[in-house]
This record gives structure tokens, C-alpha cells and sequence, in this order.
């Protein structure tokens, strides 16, 4: 018997947890008859009642696990220690706001177990109900991302995605601290399959996404998946360096012939403000990446636990 893992992060959800648990319940009990499950719910540090809400759940049925970080990873932490402990054949990510309409689970499954996909991805055809102005950033980041990264990084892909066992031990193995998992899924290969879905809007509570948090979440994929910032800095350098030669010529030839060197003091002043902020430009370019690097070299784990129900896979081993 085939056995699915859903990964849920949840943080601050205890309004959207129970019209979740109904709803995934629901689809687990009429739509998958010979499939055992394990719901694997994350709560990143959550100061509300929803790991009260979760440990209440695993009581009521054996299916739930849940670990409990010490304080707020982020969602990107809070998926790896899903897939991490997951033991299913497939492993399903999955949001707590119901946006992510567990109605797909059958078919999602259906293609990957029949049609030969290693995953089967969502991604939203609409951002209806989402602020104009973040739908365009969101757009625009996409397209940035897909000229500069080597990576396909598809618009209005959602972290909602089916895979096989193989395919998340692969993502298990890029262990690195500054995750951006969209790209990961990208980068580790694999077969494919994109359904298409509406936009559905949270079932309560709000986002826990800043547009600020966001647009460091966006510094964070294009950092981790491509080095041509240092390359733009580069070259604006080099350009720069050319004209400043071809208007040292132009100097040195205009107080020969004129002998009026003072002139042109205005223009002089801007080059050097102009000059100065690119290279402060550039330095920070190379900043993000040695912090980055910084960060890498530490090692520190990627999520702290401080409760569980489930007995830690290396920890069966040793007994
Ligand atoms: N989430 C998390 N840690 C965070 C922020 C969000 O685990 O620091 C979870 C959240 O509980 C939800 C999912 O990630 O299940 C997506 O978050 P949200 O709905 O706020 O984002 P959006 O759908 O607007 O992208
Ligand atoms: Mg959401």
C-alpha cells in the first residue's frame, strides 16, 4: 500500500487549521481508498494557539504528527524539516490557509503514480484578490529570474507539489541555509507535470508575507541561483573606466590647446558622485554574496525542534 506524507507549515493558523484539517480529511477518506497517510503539520514557532490546536488534532487521530520549532525559521525551514522527517512514498507540501485546494491531491497523485512524472507541481493561472502593485512584482521578479538564473522558475508556481520519494531525498541532500526552494525544485531535475488552478483567496487570518519580507525573499533567489549581479558590477566598472579615459583625453587635449582647466568644475563634482555610488553599489552586490557565504560556513542547523510527537528517524536507528 502506497503511503502519502502531506507537509503542512503552519504558523500563526489557528483560525485556518480547522476548516484545513475538515477539508484535507474530507478528501483523504473519499477520494483515496487504498493509500495510508500521515499528515506532517510544522509549526514554525506559532505565539498563538496553534500548536494547541495541533497536539489536540494528533489525539483525535493517528495520523497527525507534528513538530514544533523553537521559534519563527520561516516557512522555507519549516518545509525542509517536513520533507526531512517525512517516511511517506510520496510526499505532498501544502499550505494551512487552504489555498492550496486539496481537491488536486487525487489527480496530482494519479500522475505521478501512472503517467510517469517524478513530481506533479500547481501553479495559479490568476492572482485575483492579491494587491495590483505585488501581482507586478511578483511578475516582474519571475522574468528577472528567468533571464538571469539558468534555472526555469515557472510564474505563479506555488510550493503546492506531489513527489516521489526519490525526488525528495534529492531535495533533502541541498542541505544549504539560504534555501529558495522553488529553485531547488527547479534545479534537482526530475519530471514535471504543471496543473493550472484559480486563484483561491485565504480562508482566515492574513498573509504572513510583508511585501519587505518578500522582496528579501526575492534578494534571496537571486543570490542563491545566480552570480550575474557581480558580473553587472563588473562590467559597469569597465565601462565606466572608458569613459572616464576618453574624458581625461578630452581634458588634458581642451588645457592644451584653451589653458581653462577650471571650467567644467560642476561636471566634475557629478562624475565623482556618480562614480562613488557605484562603486558603493557594487561593493554591496559583493556584500550580499560574502554574507551569504558567511552565513553557508557557519552551518548552523536549519530549525530547532522544542516539541514533538515523532520519534526522530536516527533516533530508531540507534536503538
Ligand atoms: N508560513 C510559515 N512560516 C512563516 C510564514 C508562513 O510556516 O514564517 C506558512 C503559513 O502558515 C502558510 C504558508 O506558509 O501555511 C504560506 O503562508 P501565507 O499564506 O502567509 O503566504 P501566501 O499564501 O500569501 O504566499
Ligand atoms: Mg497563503
Amino acid at each position: 500500500m502506497d503511503k502519502i506524507s502531506v507537509v503542512v507549515p503552519c504558523y500563526r493558523e489557528e483560525d485556518a487549521l480547522p476548516h484545513f484539517w475538515n477539508a484535507l480529511k474530507k478528501v483523504m477518506t473519499e477520494e483515496f481508498k487504498d493509500v495510508e497517510f500521515e499528515v506532517l503539520f510544522v509549526d514554525d514557532g506559532s505565539s498563538d494557539g496553534t500548536l494547541g490546536i495541533l497536539k489536540k488534532l494528533a489525539e483525535e487521530d493517528s495520523r497527525v504528527r507534528y513538530i514544533s520549532f523553537s521559534r519563527n525559521f520561516g516557512k522555507e525551514s519549516a518545509m525542509y524539516a517536513g520533507l526531512e522527517n517525512s517516511t511517506g512514498d510520496y510526499v505532498v507540501v501544502m499550505d494551512a490557509d487552504m489555498q492550496d485546494p486539496p481537491e488536486l491531491l487525487s489527480e496530482m497523485y494519479r500522475t505521478v503514480k501512472h503517467d510517469g512524472y517524478d513530481c506533479a507541481a500547481t501553479r495559479r493561472v490568476n492572482r485575483i484578490g492579491e494587491p495590483k502593485i505585488r501581482s507586478f512584482c511578483a511578475r516582474l521578479f519571475y522574468k528577472l529570474m528567468r533571464k538571469i538564473t539558468k534555472i526555469d522558475i515557472v510564474d505563479g508556481a506555488r510550493d503546492y507539489r506531489l513527489m516521489s520519494r526519490q525526488m525528495v531525498d534529492a531535495i533533502i541532500s541541498v542541505g544549504e541555509y539560504n534555501r529558495f526552494s522553488k529553485g531547488i525544485f527547479s534545479w534537482v531535475g526530475f519530471n514535471t507535470k504543471w496543473l493550472e488552478y484559480e486563484n483561491v483567496k485565504r480562508v482566515d487570518g492574513e498573509t504572513k508575507w510583508s511585501f519587505w519580507k518578500l522582496l528579501l525573499y526575492s534578494f534571496e533567489g537571486i543570490v542563491a541561483f545566480s552570480t550575474v549581479p557581480l558580473a553587472i558590477s563588473s562590467i559597469i566598472g569597465i565601462i565606466l573606466c572608458l569613459v572616464s579615459f576618453a574624458a581625461i583625453v578630452f581634458v588634458v587635449i581642451r588645457q592644451l590647446i584653451w589653458h581653462n582647466s577650471a571650467y567644467g568644475w560642476a561636471s566634475m563634482v557629478s562624475i565623482i558622485l556618480m562614480l562613488s555610488g557605484i562603486q558603493l553599489f557594487s561593493i554591496g552586490i559583493l556584500g550580499q554574496y560574502l554574507a551569504k557565504t558567511y552565513l553557508e560556513v557557519k552551518r548552523r542547523p536549519l530549525y530547532i525542534i522544542k516539541d514533538s510527537n515523532i520519534i526522530r528517524r536516527e533516533h530508531n536507528e540507534e536503538n
